[in-house]
């Protein structure tokens, strides 16, 4: 695996990073989607707060992450939370599940202070049977997660952004901070907790072939199956402001093709059975910023992707009707190692 280039990493972590917002009382973006919770399918209510944002994104950041772009630029207060909470909510349904997203981590105290936290999960409270928030390893510790349980009386979901189970992957690749074992301790803690683990793989950081990817993917699935609940494959799509986007204007980086991620998830499936929720939501599906194939066949692999995520039956997807661009996924996929 070629290594990263690391200044221009950082370049591209200062450029992105915004200047200090007057204004944090507004939430950043809210929308309905179609889920499922324990097989039932259901509505899913999300909402983006604004706060500083992923520590880690300022400093240098993962390869792949342009969410800085979409921060505060400074910490929010309390009362700016709160108000941003309290907008959004006029926008809830009563939905049975409710995703609460920072462009970071939930439980960070920098990001969103403890006492804001419990705020947020009271709004909630008896209104919604599940909450899922995203947190970095090192921020999942009984005190911050007994700190959300006392709000919110149903259950509780944290995401990890494990992304691979392979180190020279998650440090080469996507230049975590943290290694496979400090998610891996994180998903153990919320076990311990009765917390749900989701788990986030990303498939095809930069500097892997798509055939690399695929495989990578694949093991980490079968890695990671036993401590999580649920495993969420992301393919890269291409965010403004990071490493991938400047690979890919060079023509260095594609997006991986929908092909790749069906393989993924169909022998995925067979790896991880009915224990586990796999699922696919990929954003800019069909699109050359995201996962896509000749963009003509792409609506329907996409439907039987969505399907596949929301059934938990992957019959419809392995039987999904191929295009002529299968053969060119399929002749990429034996050559690219060869190139330099
Ligand atoms: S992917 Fe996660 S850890 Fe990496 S910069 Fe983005 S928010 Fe931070
Ligand atoms: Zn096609």
């Amino acid at each position: 695996m070629k290594s990263l280039v690391r200044p221009e990493a950082l370049t591209v972590a200062a450029e992105r990073k915004p200047e200090p917002a007057d204004e944090g009382g507004e939430y950043l973006k809210v929308w309905h989607e179609k889920e499922s919770l324990n097989g039932t399918p259901c509505d899913a209510f999300v909402i983006i707060l604004r706060t500083s944002g992923c520590y880690w994104a300022h400093t240098r950041g993962c390869t792949m992450c342009g969410y800085a772009r979409e921060t505060l630029g400074r910490e929010a207060t309390e009362d700016e939370i709160l108000s941003q909470v309290a907008k959004a909510m006029t926008h809830y349904r009563d939905e049975p599940y409710v995703k609460i997203y920072t462009s970071g981590s939930f439980l960070d105290p920098h990001e969103v202070p403890p006492a804001a936290r419990l705020r947020v999960a009271k709004a909630f409270s008896g209104r919604a049977r599940r909450l899922l928030f995203e947190s970095l390893p090192e921020f999942v510790t009984p005190e911050a997660i007994d700190g959300v349980r006392k709000g919110f009386e149903g259950e509780l979901e944290v995401a990890l952004g494990l992304e691979t189970t392979q180190d020279d992957v998650l440090q080469k690749a996507v230049t975590k901070v943290s290694t496979v074992e400090e998610y891996l301790g994180a998903a153990r803690r919320l076990r311990d907790l009765q917390v749900l683990g989701k788990a986030y793989l990303l498939l095809k950081p930069p500097f892997l072939t798509e055939r690399q990817a695929i495989e990578d993917t694949v093991l980490s699935i079968g890695k990671a199956k036993d401590l999580f609940q649920t495993i969420s494959v992301n393919p890269v799509h291409i965010q403004g402001g990071t490493l991938v986007e400047r690979l890919w204007r060079r023509e260095l980086y594609r997006p991986p093709w929908l092909w790749s991620l069906r393989e993924v998830l169909l022998r995925g499936k067979e790896s991880v059975g009915d224990a586990v929720r796999l699922v696919s939501f990929p954003t800019s599906g069909g699109n050359p910023r995201g996962v896509h194939n000749c963009l003509t066949c792409d609506g329907r692999v996409l439907r039987a992707i969505e399907r596949a995520t929301l059934s938990q039956d992957f019959e419809p997807l392995r039987k999904v009707a191929e295009c002529t661009c299968i053969e060119r996924w399929r002749w990429e996929n034996s050559l690219e190692y060869l190139a330099p």
